[in-house]
């Protein structure tokens, strides 16, 4: 238990990706942490304290877990995936009613425990697909967000919760903060089953090919995004919630490539001669770029490590789960 010296924090969704990355963190930095999931991380022992299996869209089990003011809250639980999960639209209804649910009992559970602020992580996938139609001039200045028009479902339960969340602060007297992330990944995250995003996707999909042979690319590969290291997404969301600014803000990296360039870049950290071959797939809109200007303004601070550093510990990993995968296959 903690005591009254140690700070305490609580991360939902901490056997997610981000959330478990976070939990790390802030044990180094010496927090007392409680966390919640549906599920354990997938990949490694969580280091949470207390790390409590349930489901938030139960408005119980949330009063059960926020049964105190924690000094720092950070709701990351959503329901969400990568392209092949959010674009169909097979999965449009779950995803609007399981997030939404989510934050609508987080958030009010924690007013009424008289938490100060919970920090919230929206999505770059809440700005107008009208402004991200040119792969080389893509808009996603924090005040571009409005006319709405987010091209999935995913992207309109974001932009609905992170009003909520400021609807919060002017109505109710809260601190949350609202960052929009932009396209993480690293070492420990979803690579395969079909949630996992484009540079875990890539990895896998390069870690199990032959030297010089092909791949199958969703689209023509031309579509422009940008890839934020975990690390640095950890650190932006820290210096956020304990900033004096509310957002909404990006925290993404402007070292925007192709999805070709970033198959490349992948074939080559691995030493391979790979082909890419493009097929018809879910690939959502043309470019996408963070704009950082507003926090290097508001935080001082803007993420600045290169893809290919992220990329190469991400594909390290990635090729280890490969083959660790491969070896359990042939022991069967
Ligand atoms: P993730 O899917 O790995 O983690 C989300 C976690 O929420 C999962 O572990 C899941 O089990 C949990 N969860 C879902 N429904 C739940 C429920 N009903 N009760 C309890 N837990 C539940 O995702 P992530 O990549 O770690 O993303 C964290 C947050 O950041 C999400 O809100 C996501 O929308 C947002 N985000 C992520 C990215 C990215 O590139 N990873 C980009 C933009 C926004």
């Amino acid at each position: 238990m903690s005591n009254s010296a140690t700070k305490s924090a609580l991360v939902l969704g901490c056997g997610g990706f981000i959330g478990h990355h976070l939990v790390k963190r802030l044990k180094k930095e010496g927090f007392w942490v409680r966390g919640a999931d549906l599920k354990f991380p997938a990949f490694n022992e969580t280091e949470a304290d207390d790390f409590v299996i349930g489901d938030l869209r139960d408005a119980s089990f949330c009063r059960q877990i926020i049964d105190r003011r924690f000094d720092e809250v950070y709701q990351l639980a959503a329901d969400m995936g990568g392209a092949g999960y959010i674009f169909t639209g097979e999965n449009d209804a779950d995803i609007m009613h399981n997030s939404a649910t989510i934050n609508l009992n987080v958030l009010d559970t924690c007013h009424k425990r008289n938490v100060r602020g919970v920090f919230y992580s929206s999505s770059a996938c809440m700005y107008p697909a009208y402004n991200q139609e040119d792969p080389d001039n893509p808009n996603c200045a924090e005040d571009s967000a409005y006319p709405a028009a987010p091209d999935s479902e995913y992207g309109w339960e974001k932009l609905f919760s992170e009003r909520l969340f400021l609807a919060y602060n002017r109505n109710h007297g809260m601190r949350n903060r609202v960052a929009r992330y932009h396209n993480i990944f690293g070492p420990e995250g979803t690579w395969d089953g079909g949630k996992e995003k484009a540079p875990a996707a890539i990895c896998r999909k390069v870690a199990k090919a032959m030297d010089n042979s092909q791949i199958e690319i969703w689209g023509d590969g031309n579509q422009t995004r940008s890839f934020l290291f975990i690390d640095e997404c950890v650190e932006g969301t820290t210096r956020l919630l304990r900033s004096g600014f509310e957002g909404p803000v990006n925290i993404g990296s402007e070292e925007m490539v192709t999805i070709n360039e970033l198959v490349d870049i992948v074939s080559k950290i691995a030493g391979k001669r790979i082909h890419k071959h493009h097929i018809p797939g879910p690939v959502g809109v043309r470019g996408r770029n963070s704009d950082n200007r507003l926090i290097e303004q508001k935080l001082g601070w803007k993420p600045s490590a290169s893809l290919v550093a992220g990329l190469e510990k991400t594909y390290a990993w990635i090729e280890q789960q490969v083959h660790s995968n491969q070896a359990l296959k042939k022991a069967a």
